[in-house]
């Protein structure tokens, strides 16, 4: 049984409660003081009352020893001064007295059993020797003195050291007082503190119980405003600013909370985006189509340029729908990554021997400057995305006859490319936005350049993929530089 209940309350989630920690605590440390005192008061105060004890009976049996050798009552014991002086003591004491001669023989005993009888004890032959004893027994409530009888006697003739007279112990008195009374002192004491203590319990568990309730209260507010959150009943920020401790517990919620509020606000607005811009191209077919149908007989000509528009908007509306594609998968997984060691030089020259032709349409002039040789592990179609997507923005946004400068250079650590352009520029104060899917400066403009906005995003994301970074500096009018900063090698940098 016993042991069932220790197992049930180890098992059980009790002892993890702060409420249960902090009672405990609590309590123990209202009692322990409280216990502590009540034994140390009653030790001292026992030590106190034996030792006083002692001091009186040594006094008393002292006198009474002068006496006896005044009355040579180790020789003839018919004193009644004497013998009243023992009785008084006995009974005062609540002892009993014997005393022993020279020849340790008991001359006198106050309980009249051991008189004639010889005494070989260990305290009665110290005592013989002149120091008295003293001991004390808790357990059989007594306390054992021994005094020696000592007489002085002047000698023949003055000792070596010079004096004329010497002590001379001629006997021992032997007495035991009981400490019944004493005991009886201590236990109405220690009964005093019991019920003290009592009390002491009754109260240190009301307060700690009362104080726990109060403390952890705010931890129980902080659950609460999370729960009426999570059911929906409110979406204001929460406040519990009592403890330092729930201040941060609430501020890192909150702070979380409103991540998650981006999170879903974001989202949004990419499907606000997606849909938006899905529906533009589309809206324009339709308004074309339309036009086309509502009249019969329109010319052959008029057929060709529509189709052509409509074939145009077509063009874009899968180009929106590929880009996009390329986004929802790079945001799957990394684990998709196709890691190799690739020839940046190589694949740099191949990209940009791809887009020349789209350069020279505006008379655009491409350069490269490889610094070194680079060879990374990256993934080679998603280094492609971020090369082509960075050089074409570079065309796109130039003016005629504009210079595009790719250059490639590593460090021990880094390989960075850098895309720097003589276009249009981008105003300072978009500078952070560019990557923000769907977003372009200037709207109009864009649309009639055939961006998507999704291209920077998709670059940036395939380089933190690789677990690097991008930059864009911008002079406006003047031209762009973005520098991409990407790893040589997987194992090189830290997750
Ligand atoms: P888009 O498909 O519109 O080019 P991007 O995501 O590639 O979309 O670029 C976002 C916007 O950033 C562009 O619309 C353009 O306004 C601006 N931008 C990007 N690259 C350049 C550049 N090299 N020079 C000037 N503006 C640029």
């Amino acid at each position: 049984m016993f042991k069932k209940i220790l197992l049930f309350l180890k098992n059980s989630k009790i002892w993890r409660s702060l409420k249960v920690r902090l009672f405990i605590i609590m309590f123990l440390t209202g009692m322990l003081p409280a216990v502590l005192m009540r034994a140390g008061i009653l030790e001292n105060y026992e030590n106190r009352a034996v030792d006083v004890r002692v001091s009186d009976v040594q006094t008393q049996l002292r006198i009474i020893a002068n006496h006896l050798i005044t009355y040579n009552y180790l020789q003839d014991t018919s004193s009644e001064v004497i013998g009243a002086e023992l009785e008084q003591l006995s009974n005062l004491y609540n002892g009993r007295v014997l005393i022993i001669n020279g020849n340790l023989k008991v001359v006198k005993d106050t309980y009249g059993i051991s008189e004639g009888k010889t005494i070989i004890s260990e305290e009665v032959i110290r005592c013989m020797k002149g120091s008295g004893t003293v001991n004390y027994d808790a357990v059989n409530r007594f306390i054992e003195i021994t005094v020696p009888i000592v007489e002085n006697v002047t000698l023949p003739q003055p000792a070596e050291d010079g004096s004329k007279s010497r002590d001379m112990v001629r006997g021992v008195m032997l007495t035991s007082v009981s400490t019944d009374s004493i005991v009886n002192t201590m236990d109405i004491l220690s009964r005093k503190a019991m019920i003290m203590e009592s009390i002491m319990v009754i109260g240190i568990f009301a307060f700690a119980l009362m104080l726990v309730q109060v403390m952890v209260r705010p931890f129980e507010r902080v659950t609460k405003a999370i729960n009426e959150m999570k059911e929906g009943y409110r979406d204001e920020p929460i406040s519990v600013p009592d403890y330092l401790e729930t201040e941060h517990i609430v501020e890192a919620f909150n702070s979380l909370l409103e991540r998650m509020k981006a999170l879903d606000d974001s989202r949004q607005e990419f499907v606000a985006n997606v849909s938006h811009e899905l529906k533009t191209p589309i809206t324009s077919v339709k308004v074309l189509a339309d036009s086309l149908l509502a009249q019969p007989d329109a010319p052959a000509e008029l057929y060709r340029e529509f189709m052509e528009d409509i074939a145009t908007e077509i063009e874009r509306e899968d180009k929106i729908i590929n880009d996009l594609l390329a986004l929802v998968k790079q945001d799957k997984s990394v684990a998709e990554m196709n890691i190799s060691v690739v020839d940046l030089n190589a694949l740099t020259e191949i990209i940009l021997k791809r887009l020349r032709p789209i350069a020279r349409k505006k008379n655009i002039e491409i350069t490269m400057i490889s610094k070194r040789q680079v060879k990374a592990e990256v993934d080679e179609v998603k280094m492609s995305l971020i090369l082509t997507n960075l050089v074409e923005n570079a065309i796109k946004y130039n003016r005629e006859q504009g210079k595009v400068e790719v250059s490639l250079d590593a460090d021990h650590q880094f390989f960075t490319v850098q895309v720097k352009d003589t276009g249009i520029g981008i105003p300072e104060e978009y500078i952070n936005q560019i990557y923000e899917r769907f977003y372009r400066v200037d709207k109009s403009h864009s649309k009639e350049i055939g961006g998507t906005g999704l291209g920077l995003a998709i670059t940036r994301s395939a380089v933190l993929l690789h677990r690097g970074s991008i930059k864009a500096e911008s002079v406006e009018g003047k031209g762009t530089t973005f520098t991409v900063k990407i790893p040589l090698s997987r194992t090189l940098v830290p997750v």
